[in-house]
């Protein structure tokens, strides 16, 4: 295929939508190069969704711990030692790095390890300045940490540089108040460090159902997680006594040890010379594309995070696959990004997929909303008191279930499983049709009343 180019394809980025996209376009056939001028893998591998899924584990043994002497156990004394954690998180990351790495040389990828930029409609240049021609090019350069312009800004750190921290601070603030700032507040809190998430408007998680996110506001404060609204980032300063004090709007400034922003993450395409061969781009720099991933120039196209469609692994890996079957695989493929389950890893973690009560009531008029308020048997035996919420909505004229909301232990595990369920169209009469597993949390979804 290759005879005018060096290659059929060259993917810029290996994180998960360009590893996918890659392997899957080289087991077609294609003549596949790839560049990564971080580590393979990108960021769910090495510095998000994983590492960060292995500190919650990490985390939520603080809480086993104490629960186990409820349970008849005697709990010697306890230390948590942080670096222990985060070399062997570390450890695990260069595993799977190594996996995927391995995936793409036994593909026949030729992998670069540097930048590249398109420095032609068919042609790529690299740091080492090093240029080849594609007759494909896909960019999968994802997202980065976006961090608000403001005095001071940088003496604090991203959930890029959390992983890699040399001890655990004793207060820190976190601004944002999405997936990020609560799963960190959820981890460092279980660690044992004061935290304050302070966020621009009065809400947390915007897109969940209002009612799960009342939940987890309610249960990270009787956890000792402050909250600060209406507060927009002002500046950081180093105290005399080296600590940070942090000014913000409608609050009094406080003072941490540390700061970390999670204040939403922007599509990775600066520098990379896309706007040279004429890529079009939204505001935030999102590579606009078509429903297959294509740009406006026919040869190039663009999937993840860098497209700011969803910002999920899943949905990268995806466009990836779809990409590959269409331009390699002689299938075209587009992604349908309806029901799209997500989670968030926080103490406890929620999850959701379809619409929210807000959205159904406008959109559907008719609609009916059923729930469980419970408390999980491990909870009521640990006097722990915490209550987990799961709510369905349905179409009220046809039953249909429209969105499925969780919070409590486990909940993306068996939402995962319901999503099915909920993608399929099933109705309330066919959960309810179900004979309940007891005694489980997951039972709740066939007993709703
Ligand atoms: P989110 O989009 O979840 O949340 C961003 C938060 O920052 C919001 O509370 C928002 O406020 C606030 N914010 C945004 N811009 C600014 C600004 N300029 N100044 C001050 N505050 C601001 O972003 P995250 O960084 O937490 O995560 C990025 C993305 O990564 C997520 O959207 C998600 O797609 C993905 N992700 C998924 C995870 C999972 O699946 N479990 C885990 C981690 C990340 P407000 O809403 O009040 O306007």
């Amino acid at each position: 295929m290759a005879d005018e180019y060096d290659y059929d394809l060259f993917t810029i980025g290996a994180g998960s939508g360009g590893v996918r996209a890659s392997r899957v376009s080289a087991a077609h056939g294609a003549k596949v190069a790839i560049a990564e001028e971080h580590r393979i893998g990108g960021t769910c591998v090495i510095r998000g969704c994983v590492p960060k899924k292995m500190l919650v584990y990490g985390a939520q043994f603080a809480e086993d711990l104490e629960d186990a002497q409820k349970f008849g156990w005697t709990v010697g004394e306890t230390k948590f030692d942080w670096k222990v954690l985060r070399d062997n998180v570390f450890e695990d990351v260069d595993r799977i790095n190594g996996a995927y790495t391995n995936t793409l040389e036994t593909h026949d990828v030729k992998i670069f390890h540097e930048k590249a930029r398109l420095t032609g409609p068919h042609e790529i240049t690299l740091d080492s300045g090093k240029v080849v021609t594609a007759k494909h090019i896909l960019i999968a350069t994802g997202a980065t940490p976006h961090v608000p312009e403001c005095p001071g800004h940088e003496l604090g750190f991203t959930s890029n540089e959390a992983f890699h921290l040399d001890e655990l601070p004793k207060r820190i603030l976190i601004a944002g108040g999405g997936y990020i700032a609560n799963e960190f507040a959820g981890i460092f809190n279980e660690f044992g460090t004061h935290v304050t998430i302070i966020n621009r408007s009065d809400k947390i998680l915007r897109g969940y159902d209002e009612s799960l996110r009342d939940r987890l506001l309610q249960i990270s404060m009787m956890k000792g997680i402050e909250f600060k609204f209406h507060a927009e980032f002002r500046g950081i300063e180093k105290t005399d006594e080296g600590c940070l004090r942090v000014s913000m709007t409608n609050h009094d400034d406080i003072e941490v040890d540390a700061v970390m922003f999670a204040t939403g993450r922007v599509p990775h395409t600066k520098d990379l010379g896309l706007e040279d061969v004429g890529i079009e781009m939204g505001e935030k720099g999102e590579i606009k594309v078509d429903r297959f991933s294509k740009t406006n120039i026919d040869h190039i196209y663009a999937v993840g995070d860098c497209t700011d469609r969803v910002q999920l692994t899943p949905v990268a890996i995806r466009e990836g696959q779809a990409f590959a079957d269409t331009v390699f695989g002689n299938d075209p493929t587009s992604v349908s990004y309806d029901h799209i389950p997500s989670a968030v890893f926080s103490h406890p973690p929620m999850a959701g997929v379809g619409m929210t009560e807000g959205e159904a009531k406008n959109q559907l008029g008719s609609v009916k909303v059923y729930l469980s308020d419970f408390k999980a048997m491990k909870n009521v035996v640990a006097g722990r008191n915490e209550r987990s919420l799961y709510k369905m909505i349905c179409d009220g004229d046809s039953g249909r279930i429209v969105g499925l909301h969780m919070i409590g232990p486990e909940a993306p595990e068996i939402m995962q499983a319901a999503a099915i369920a909920v993608k399929a169209g099933l109705t309330k009469k066919d959960f309810d049709a179900t004979v309940a597993l007891h005694p489980t949390m997951a039972e709740e979804l066939v007993l709703m009343r």
